[in-house]
């Protein structure tokens, strides 16, 4: 099956937290495809200018609402036949300062969404994990059965996340993927929140001529992974034979960049010539991440083909557009 059959199926896909900023990417390009969308969020990080700028161009239900609530999950749930589970609260550093909203949103919401699954026969649950369940582990590059200790309750939040979605295929026969994203950037990336990513962060600063932090001495590296590979990992997901269920994979580009390389290209792309500034390392931080890539090639076919330069120099106008004027 290839990704384009998938829209000649009229087939329903939930997106939880579709207003943040990889659920209205996704819900973008599956509305413009021509699918039926339900989108789940609390609005607690995402934006009601993503739900409005899709409203503005599509017809889809749009459920205001807390996974935390196991009745609000079934209603969403109910009528679709795949569920994109993106909801959840990001940010290392937040969670080292509030582990308990963390377990309750990203764990027992989790736990809810797959319990609604199940109740409701959902063909294929793929849900988001993360990088950072690599923990302390210091191999490079990642690969998937070599995973460390966490080392941030966000991280032990993914982790329990692949826990339960392992045991909810193996227990009840609900088809799960989790996906392993590693720093995912692009268009609708929120560069305003006190925990923007690096990427947003760069560019608004130097957008404003301002000299951007860098945590630590800006050697670490990060394999940045453009949004529109994420989008495309999310749909193989869906179409992905029974080998991959139950499994976690990671997406990335298979590349990495220092934080130091990665701010001369953004300067370069902005034409800026700004020296950064070079902060404390953030508590709960990796220092390197690159992907293995090759378990996603085998099982999800997954072969994504926009680097971290292609993706920017894609990105940066929208960055310009949506910056500028702030
Ligand atoms: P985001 O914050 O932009 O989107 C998350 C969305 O979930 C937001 O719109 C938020 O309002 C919503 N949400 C939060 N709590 C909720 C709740 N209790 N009920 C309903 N909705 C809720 O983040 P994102 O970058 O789009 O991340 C999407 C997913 O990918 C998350 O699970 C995140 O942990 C994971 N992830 C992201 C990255 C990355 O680089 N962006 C990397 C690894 C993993």
């Amino acid at each position: 099956m290839m990704v384009s059959d998938i829209f000649n199926q009229n087939v329903k896909f939930l997106i939880t937290g579709g207003a943040g900023f990889i659920g209205s990417n996704l819900a973008d390009y599956l509305l413009k495809s021509g699918s039926e969308v339900k989108v789940l969020d609390d609005l607690s990080n995402g934006r009601i200018e993503n739900i409005n700028y899709l409203k503005s161009k599509y017809d889809f239900e749009f459920i205001e609402g807390d996974i935390r609530d196991i009745n609000i999950c079934r209603k969403a749930v109910n009528g679709v036949d795949f569920v994109l589970h993106q909801a959840a609260w990001g940010s290392v550093p937040r969670s080292v300062r509030m582990p308990l909203v963390y377990d309750e949103v990203n764990v027992h919401g989790t736990l809810n969404m797959l319990e609604a699954a199940k109740e409701n026969n959902i063909k294929k649950f793929v849900y988001a994990s993360s990088s950072s369940v690599y923990g302390d582990e210091a191999t490079l590059p990642k690969v998937e059965g070599k995973e460390g200790n966490p080392l941030s309750p966000y991280a032990i939040t993914k982790k329990v996340n692949e826990l339960y979605a392992k045991n909810y295929f193996e227990l009840y026969g609900l088809e799960t993927v989790g996906l392993r994203y590693f720093n995912v950037f692009g268009r609708r990336q929120d560069p305003h929140s006190t925990y923007a990513a690096v990427i947003p962060i760069f560019i608004r600063e130097l957008l404003k001529d301002h000299a951007p932090v860098i945590n630590g001495d800006g050697t670490q590296t990060r394999d940045f992974t453009y949004i529109d590979n994420v989008i495309e990992a999310n749909l193989l997901a869906c179409i992905a034979g029974e080998e991959a269920s139950g499994e976690a994979f990671n997406i990335a580009y298979g590349k990495y960049i220092t934080l130091n390389d990665l701010y001369h290209v953004i300067c370069e792309l902005l034409g800026k010539n700004i020296e950064p500034t070079y902060g404390k390392p953030r508590v709960g931080d990796i220092s390197h991440s690159l992907a293995d890539i090759s378990k996603a090639k085998k099982l999800l076919n997954y072969d994504p083909e926009i680097d971290v330069f292609e993706g920017l120099s894609q990105t940066m106008e929208w960055y310009v557009d949506n910056l500028s004027s702030k």
